[in-house]
């Protein structure tokens, strides 16, 4: 029987093979094989670089033979042989206990693989795997020019076994040419140059050059966001057809009371998207969106204005937190805003209102059920929460819409999750204030509608940021004190954030941190909340009135220190990054955080955030042991110098080695992406989205193009399409 991409591997490779590759690699069909692309490539003449490898790493490389010393050993019985490989001027140790390998010999060219191990601190390969070119191979002049394919391999299954596995199959019978169906619409890969797919697979697999590896890849990662844009796109049109329900706006209600209420006049910006929203809640079909913008752009009011006109035309709207301390303070701020308006059916509530209710997890068993019942019931118009208040199954009467705030990882998954709750599914708004790289909006969020606040409101002061460098500049760490001192006498607030609680605290609070900084365990521990409190209320900040906020207190407890900040009872709140989201106390002017090499770009970035969202200008100063010449002191310096969201963003996907969120998150998944780049491939992307679009709005869609519904279909089915969940 003909073999096709579909055809099992265990039909085509020895079983043994073909167990291993499924069992270890997760490679079943001929199709998995063809597209588990070479990691890199081996060229005679390059250098074995060690450099790189780390202890317990699995590596390949292609080296020759320099020596090989056999000797008896020392202590015990038996022999030891030591063999140097090397290339250039690179070398590695191999090591051989009681075995001798009569073709390991001086010149020899091979290639070893095997787990870095360490010997007395020199690196080297104990017993590793080996292929040994033979004397005629290395004599050719072909092989010495080729590029070898390295893979990415397992314990038994060695790159050269697959290299030749695949070998098989480009040279199957009948022509490779013919056992690949390329799934591509013709007139699309003539439009945009590509190579064909059996072009591409034997180039990935078999190049002579960099560039044909270069052209492979290009046309293989256009299959990937091909149909990674096709299955958004596909999203997209689906929640197009859902039906919903139309909120539209009705005056002389909540709304219109939350405008006479405004402190502020709206921006333009925040006015924009007040209307986008607005239209789009009057459609009967879902909204999906995404609403971003830098951290006080004043996003929550715009969210608000939406809420209102759906609990105007007699729905109802949830508000998710991701804390409760975030939650208490939405709730709070709505109410104040409100007055009586927000009190509907208590003493002092005007009877055109509404009720804003708090439903979070800390709430007492009883308030908890009443709670409930004026969701149920439908008397609370408004229903601020965390997260948590859709997996618990609360009930609403009728839920029209949605707000998540503040949320980076809220997911497809989640998503779905929300559109089941009520019989027609309810708008949806996302927030976040992470500035999102357009591929991940592409991607990630691809399937939701953007809109972007980009102008902060007047007035603001702004933040200017200064590294402190401990180590290097001491006096500088005093002067920081000093200038909280200065801010509380002039009527002022302050933050200290450190990196950890105390003690023996676990991991609650923990900045994401890992920006891959390099002897991670040689360095002290983070400095701790309760350690900094203690230390600054003995000494620089003595007098001042100080409090910490933490994940271990209780939520009432957290909520009594967020008010007593907020109402100026505290002067200096000392923290972990609890306040890292959302919390908004304009009085609030200076921050400084402590240990800061240890937070990842895009958090200092929300924690400066945090201050400055008054009238008075802000201060944000971020103090570390980090040395300014280091990688993490030149990362600080870059947040000191922008307060660009959008350009910090791209720096934290760089520097945490997140710029293959999707590749990262597929690894051992088989429909997933593997060679598409968020951080390279920004065009390749934004023209497959474009191309997506248009393949599926013509009118028998992919009908013509059955590989490519098939590829479709088989990541939709991907039960885990964990690469949408990340970002
Ligand atoms: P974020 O977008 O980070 O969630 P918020 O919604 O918390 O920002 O708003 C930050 C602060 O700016 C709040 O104190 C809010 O009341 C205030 N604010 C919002 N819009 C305006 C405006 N148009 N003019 C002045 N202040 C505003
Ligand atoms: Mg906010």
């Amino acid at each position: 029987m003909a073999v096709t991409m579909q055809t099992p591997l265990s039909r085509v490779l020895g079983a043994k093979t073909a167990t291993s590759m499924a069992e270890q690699l997760n490679l079943e069909t001929v199709h998995d094989l063809l597209r588990h692309y070479p990691r890199r490539y081996a060229r005679r003449g390059e250098q074995v670089d060690l450099a790189d490898v780390q202890v317990g790493d699995r590596v390949t490389v292609l080296a020759q033979v320099r020596s090989v010393n056999t000797r008896p050993m020392l202590k015990k019985k038996g022999t030891l042989t030591e063999v140097v490989v090397g290339d250039g001027s690179g070398r590695m140790k191999l090591v051989f206990f009681n075995r001798r390998h009569a073709h390991l010999r001086v010149n020899a060219w091979g290639m070893f693989a095997g787990t870095v191990g360490e010997y007395r601190g020199e690196k080297q390969f104990a017993h590793p795997d080996m292929h040994l070119f033979d004397s005629a191979e290395d004599s050719d002049p072909e092989w010495a020019r080729a590029l070898i394919p390295i893979y990415p391999a397992s314990k038994d299954v060695s790159s050269w076994v697959i290299q030749k596995s695949v070998t098989l199959l480009l040279g199957a019978g009948g022509g490779f040419g013919e056992l690949v169906d390329d799934p591509m619409p013709e007139d699309l890969r003539a439009r945009h140059g590509l190579l064909s797919l059996p072009a591409a697979l034997l180039d990935i697999h078999r190049p002579t050059t960099y560039e044909d590896v270069e052209r492979a890849a290009h046309r293989l990662k256009w299959d990937e966001a091909l149909v990674l844009q096709l299955t958004l796109a596909a999203r997209r049109r689906a929640a197009a057809l859902e039906p919903g329900t139309a909120r539209p706006r009705r005056s002389g209600g909540l709304l219109d009371a939350v405008d006479a209420a405004l402190p502020f006049e709206l921006t333009e910006g925040q006015r924009a998207v007040g209307e986008e929203l607005a239209t789009e809640l009057s459609r009967d079909q879902p909204m999906h969106r995404l609403l971003q913008g830098e951290v006080g752009s004043g996003k929550t009011v715009v969210a608000l204005r939406a809420m209102a006109q759906v609990v105007d035309a007699g729905g109802q709207a949830a508000l998710l937190a991701p804390t409760e301390v975030l939650a208490a303070q939405h709730a709070r701020g709505i109410r104040e805003l409100l007055g009586p308006l927000g009190r509907a059916g208590e003493i002092d509530g005007d009877p055109a209102g509404t009720r804003v209710t708090l439903l979070t997890g800390s709430l007492k068993t009883a308030a908890r059920r009443e709670a409930r019942a004026d969701v149920a019931e439908g008397r609370a118009g408004i229903v601020v929460g965390t997260h948590a208040l859709l997996q618990e199954g609360v009930e609403f009467a009728d839920l029209g819409l949605v707000v998540v705030d503040e949320q980076h990882r809220f997911g497809v998954e989640q998503r779905d999750a929300l559109r089941a709750k009520g019989s027609r599914p309810p708008h949806v708004l996302v927030m976040t204030a992470t500035p999102i790289p357009r591929t991940v909006a592409m991607t990630v969020y691809g399937d939701l509608e953007v809109s972007t606040l980009r102008q902060l409101p007047s007035g603001r002061g702004g933040v200017s940021s200064s590294v402190v460098p401990q180590t290097e500049k001491p006096a500088w760490v005093d002067r920081a004190w000093q200038r909280v001192r200065e801010e509380v006498a002039a009527g002022r607030q302050a933050y200290v954030v450190c990196p950890r609680i105390g003690e023996e605290s676990g991991s609650d609070d923990e900045p994401e941190d890992a920006d891959g900084a390099p002897d991670e365990d040689q360095r002290r521990p983070p400095l701790a909340v309760l350690d900094v409190f203690e230390l600054l209320r003995a000494g620089p900040l003595a007098g001042l009135r100080l409090d910490v906020l933490h994940g271990r207190l209780t939520p009432e407890e957290k909520e009594v220190r967020m008010r007593a900040f907020a109402t100026r009872e505290i002067d200096v709140l000392v923290a972990t990054t609890v306040v890292e989201v959302g919390v908004d106390v304009p009085n609030a002017t200076v921050m400084v955080v402590m240990d800061a090499d240890r937070f990842g770009v895009s958090q200092l970035h929300q924690l400066r955030g945090r201050v400055a969202r008054g009238k008075h200008p802000g201060l944000c100063l971020l103090v570390t042991d980090a040395r300014s010449d280091s990688p993490s002191g030149q990362r600080l310096a870059a947040v000191a110098a922008t307060s660009d969201g959008f350009q910090l963003a791209r720096l934290d996907l760089e520097t945490r080695r997140e710029g293959d969120v999707l590749g990262a998150a597929q690894s051992g998944n088989r429909s997933g992406v593997k060679l598409l780049s968020l951080l390279e491939d920004e065009e390749l992307i934004a023209t497959a989205r474009i191309e997506a679009t248009e393949l599926l709005a013509t009118e028998r869609g992919l009908a013509d193009h059955p590989g490519l519904a098939a590829e479709v279909a088989a990541l939709a089915t991907d039960e885990r399409a964990e690469w949408l969940e990340k970002a």
